[in-house]
């Protein structure tokens, strides 16, 4: 497979000439200040005019020191906030000192998976879908939903990358593909970032994951400190071909010689790079979630569930922040203003009532006790002890039954970002601990 490593300087150029050929999306801080990060479409900056310095020039005056792994992270660095995400509102330039965070606050499946999208637009002629006077009603596809461009996301971590083969099992399935989904799959290549320093909250090693993984990418970039002497004051990029996607990806930018082949001392400084992530988050890693189903089968009624849940606010956060959680509920929004103005009818009498409107898919979550009521007014899981078994069941009993995999990439999201820090990771060797206390056959017997 190829490999192209590019100086960080050159990024901007890099990801100007990609936004010729496909729609590029980035890691970015939310354009509202204060609002959380996600990915974002990448702008090209105008060329600078001849004298001016550009982009590439102007990056090599970025302030490592405000821009560092901890503030971007965990918000330590000068006037941060401890545990929360201090948005460093860096312009474009800057852009690859950004791409050091090792996750945005929201995660890559929106770009895949909209909060909210609407799935089909429809007319109803006549009262309110009667059409024995020749009115009726007529369903099409809302202008927009589907991307047209091909797209490229730079910068993708590989936990957010990984959850995507999550989400295919789900949306890519053979019996009940889901079009809108598969189509941006199909329309978008990935370029990942490998985390050379994963965060405290990161965990993917338990979740059969790494910091440098490949699954779910098209090319995987190392971030290559500078080396003393190499005439460039940032260090590399050096990005490596997955999939024949990401081949004919990196194809396109050697062509227009933006880059060069690696050397073997890159080789090895990836190695390194890799070898250092391992230990570092091997420290502390939870227990193994890959057999945690067995001992969730058999503590269904524990006691644990009862003591678990009474922290918990029900505020789904951790569950909208999951990049592999993918619930949601189908709503139709009328449109009020245009019910009135269906014309005249064809009988030359009054005009005629007319209802429009989309249908929309939204998230929800199963941390919501609406999420599961019935309109009878019976709920499945009344309380917080339902729904926060659910949570851990879904994740790592049920869908590891149903589609062999657990479904949870170790991307600490929901530990960083829960209000009453209910620890997923402590959640987990709880469980195993238990196992390992055979309470869990004593009790399923
Ligand atoms: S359960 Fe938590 S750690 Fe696991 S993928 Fe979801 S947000 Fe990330
Ligand atoms: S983020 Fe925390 S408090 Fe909110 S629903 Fe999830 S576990 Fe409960």
């Amino acid at each position: 497979m190829a490999a192209l490593k590019i100086t960080k300087m050159a990024l901007n150029s890099v990801l100007a000439l990609m936004s010729e050929r496909w729609d590029v999306f980035v890691p970015s801080p939310s354009p509202a200040p204060g609002g959380p990060s996600g990915f974002r479409l990448f702008e090209p900056r105008p060329m600078p005019a001849p004298g001016k310095p550009g982009p590439s020039e102007r990056d090599s005056s970025v302030n490592r020191q405000t821009c560092d792994e901890d503030t971007l992270w965990n918000g330590t660095g000068q006037g941060g906030q401890k545990g929360r995400d201090r948005e460093n509102h860096l312009p474009e330039e800057r852009l690859p000192q950004f791409l050091r965070r090792v996750l945005t606050v929201k995660p890559l499946k929106e770009l895949f998976f909209p909060r909210s999208e609407p799935i089909l637009g429809y007319c109803v002629d006549g009262a309110f879908g009667g059409n024995g006077d020749g009115t009726g009603v007529s369903v099409f596809m809302p202008e927009g939903v589907l991307p047209g461009k091909p797209r490229v996301v730079f910068g993708a971590r590989p936990c957010d990358a990984a959850s995507l083969t999550v989400l295919d099992r789900v949306f890519a399935d053979e019996a009940y593909p889901d079009d809108f989904y598969i189509s941006r799959r199909k329309n978008t290549i990935i370029v990942g970032l490998g985390c050379n320093v994963p965060a405290p909250t990161c965990f993917c090693p338990a979740t059969g994951g790494d910091p440098f993984g490949t699954a779910g990418l098209d090319v995987l970039a190392y971030d290559l400190p500078a080396l003393d002497g190499d005439g460039s004051s940032q260090g590399h990029y050096l990005m490596k071909a997955v999939t024949r996607e990401g081949e004919a990806l990196l194809g396109f930018l050697s062509e227009a010689h933006l880059g060069e082949g690696p050397s073997e001392s890159d080789e090895r400084a990836c190695m390194a790079l890799e070898e250092r992530a391992r230990k570092a988050i091997a420290a502390g890693l939870p227990a193994d979630t890959q057999s945690l189903g067995r001992v969730l089968g058999g503590i269904f009624n524990h006691p644990y569930w009862a003591t678990l849940h009474e922290k918990c606010l029900g505020c789904a956060a951790c569950t909208y922040l999951c990049p592999t959680c993918h619930c949601f509920d189908i709503s139709e929004e009328p449109d009020p203003g245009a019910s009135r103005s269906g014309g005249e009818s064809p009988k030359g009498g009054p005009e005629r009532p007319r209802l429009t409107g989309v249908r929309v898919r939204n998230w929800d979550s199963c941390m919501f006790p609406i999420f599961t009521l019935h309109t009878s007014g019976h709920n499945p899981r009344p309380t917080g002890l339902e729904r926060v078994r659910q949570r851990v069941m879904h994740k790592f009993y049920y869908f590891p039954e149903n589609f062999g995999a657990v479904a949870c990439v170790g991307c600490g999201r929901c530990v960083k970002y829960c209000p009453v820090n209910l620890d997923i990771r402590e959640v987990i060797s709880h469980i195993a601990a238990l196992g390992g206390t055979g309470v869990a056959e004593s009790i399923s017997a």
